[in-house]
């Protein structure tokens, strides 16, 4: 089975609203519905577990009521850091079931099916893949208050998810001895790991919904399709 996990127990600080941002609505529902459904409709992903903070855990289950998610299975309460809160959801999958893993943050509502489907597939060939989009901007790197070098953008890329694994590889990107809580996504504990990870270049609008200005972007997009 391949097993997709929505990581969504953020808190949400940087966007500023009372409602953490995935549970604010576009198009009457929460954009962590939007993101859910691209999963659900992807042939590729056979089942969900999602996960959320603790305390956010009985609201959302009553919203989910409402809405017809057939491949939604466990809901996990999430960790201190986001790779905590992996962590928790991949403790919980089946060893004899699960031969692909998909991990997606919540709050990329604008995923496509095919972007998700191509990341499984390029896993069965090589084994850990990344969603990639390509850096548009001229890239800098600073110190202290001055610019010192200019980087070449031609070799750099985004990352963004679904990052898709074969679950043994990722079973060893967190395993006890690899593991850091720090890591902000799952190719950095696969990259400590030594295995290749290959990628799939993803359209600049599967963006991670940060900021007013993001919620606008998706709201937009979401009206018009
Ligand atoms: O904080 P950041 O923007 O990198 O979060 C990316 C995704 O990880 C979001 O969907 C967020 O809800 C999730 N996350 C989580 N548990 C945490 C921190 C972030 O599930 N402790």
């Amino acid at each position: 089975m391949n097993i997709a996990i929505i990581v969504a127990a953020g808190s949400g600080t940087r966007f500023g609203a009372d409602v953490p941002k995935q549970f604010l609505e576009i198009c009457g529902k929460p954009l962590l519905i939007h993101t859910l459904e691209r999963f659900e409709e992807c042939a590729a992903i056979d089942e969900i577990v999602l996960v959320l903070s603790e305390s956010e855990i009985e609201n959302f289950q009553k919203i989910l009521e409402k809405f017809n998610l057939k491949k939604l299975g466990k809901i996990v309460s999430g960790g201190e850091t986001r790779a905590e809160s992996v962590r928790n959801a991949l403790n919980l999958l089946d060893e004899n079931k699960t031969e692909f893993v998909a991990v997606h943050d919540g709050a990329r509502p604008l995923v496509s099916h095919e972007e998700i489907a191509q990341t499984i597939e390029k896993a069965r060939e090589i084994g850990a893949v990344c969603l990639v989009g390509k850096v548009t901007d001229t890239i800098k790197r600073i110190s202290g208050d001055k610019i010192v070098e200019t980087i070449d953008r031609e070799n750099l890329r985004r990352a963004q998810t679904p990052q898709s694994f074969r679950f043994d590889i990722l079973q060893k990107a967190f395993s006890a001895e690899n593991f850091d809580a720090l890591a902000t996504d799952e190719c950095f504990l696969v990259e400590k790991a030594r295995f290749e990870i290959a990628f799939v270049e993803g359209s600049a609008k599967n963006i991670k919904i940060t900021t007013r200005e993001d919620f606008a972007f998706a709201e937009n997009y979401l009206k018009e399709n």
